[in-house]
């Protein structure tokens, strides 16, 4: 087992994944993600994306190739090592928002932290001051099903970014959005990355969101490809036109 570079946050090598029914979902993914890049993992429905950025993010353990954090291998820990490394430094925001819904806005922001031992008070406070970013501070003390789905995704975001997390892994963020909501809240993620010094994951099937990363990697049947065929933002349809993203 070989340590990765020192200049890459996370890598990866040989990543090969079956889900446990059979089906095939990564066979030989191999990356490095640099400190403080926004890396998007671009590819069609069905590419990988999803399963690498749970393997990268120790929430399932690859069957075969290595994962590294830092000079810290996240493929042979357990699950609660692997528990922990995420409490402590990885962020995960989901295609669709979940929010506990017998909290508070404030509250669920604040998870996070107090998870990891802040003291409610401080943990209010951080919480706000994300949720304030997001534009969706008037909302801190609103239970979730008093929100639009986009803010509700805003407040997601906010709990993800919170803890300032080493890295963030973001899956399809805004993919259930409206166009105006997608951009703003992608640029506000990404500023917000860029000012905190947050490297992030950034799972995408449209070549507009790919745009805003530094670096794609794109990803075919569970392989990295030089080009991927994306839809425009907002073009989920089979069939229409497709813009082709090299990389
Ligand atoms: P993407 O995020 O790019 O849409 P996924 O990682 O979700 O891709 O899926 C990759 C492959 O793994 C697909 O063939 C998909 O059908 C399969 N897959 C994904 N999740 C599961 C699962 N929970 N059980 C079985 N197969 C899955
Ligand atoms: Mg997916």
């Amino acid at each position: 087992m070989v340590a990765p570079p020192d200049n890459d946050v996370l890598w990866a090598r040989a990543l090969h994944y079956t889900h446990k029914d059979g089906s095939p979902a990564l066979s030989g993914v191999s990356l490095g993600v640099r400190q403080g890049e926004i890396l998007a993992v671009a590819g069609p429905s069905g590419s990988g994306k999803t399963t690498l950025l749970r393997c990268l993010a120790g929430l399932v353990r690859v069957r075969e190739g290595e994962v590294w954090f830092n000079s810290s291998p996240v493929h042979t820990p357990g699950p609660l090592a692997r528990e922990r490394l995420r409490r402590d430094r990885f962020g995960w925001i989901d295609p669709a928002p979940a929010l506990v819904p017998e909290l508070n806005v404030w509250e669920n922001t604040a998870l996070p932290l107090m998870l990891r031992g802040t003291s409610r008070r401080r943990a209010k406070g951080t919480a706000l001051e994300w949720l304030e970013r997001l534009d969706v501070g008037e909302l801190a003390r609103k239970r979730p099903h008093q929100l639009r789905q986009a803010e509700r995704q805003r407040v997601c975001i906010a709990r993800a970014l919170a803890p300032a997390p080493t890295v963030l892994f973001a899956d399809e963020p805004t993919a259930p959005l409206h166009r105006a909501d997608r951009g703003h809240i992608l640029r506000t993620l990404t500023t917000a990355s860029r000012s905190h010094g947050i490297t992030v994951v950034l799972a995408t099937h449209d070549a507009e969101t790919a745009a805003l990363a530094d670096r794609t990697v794109a990803l075919l049947d569970g392989r990295c490809v030089k080009t991927v065929e994306l839809p425009p933002a907002g073009d989920t349809t089979e069939g229409r036109a497709a813009c082709s993203l090299s990389v």
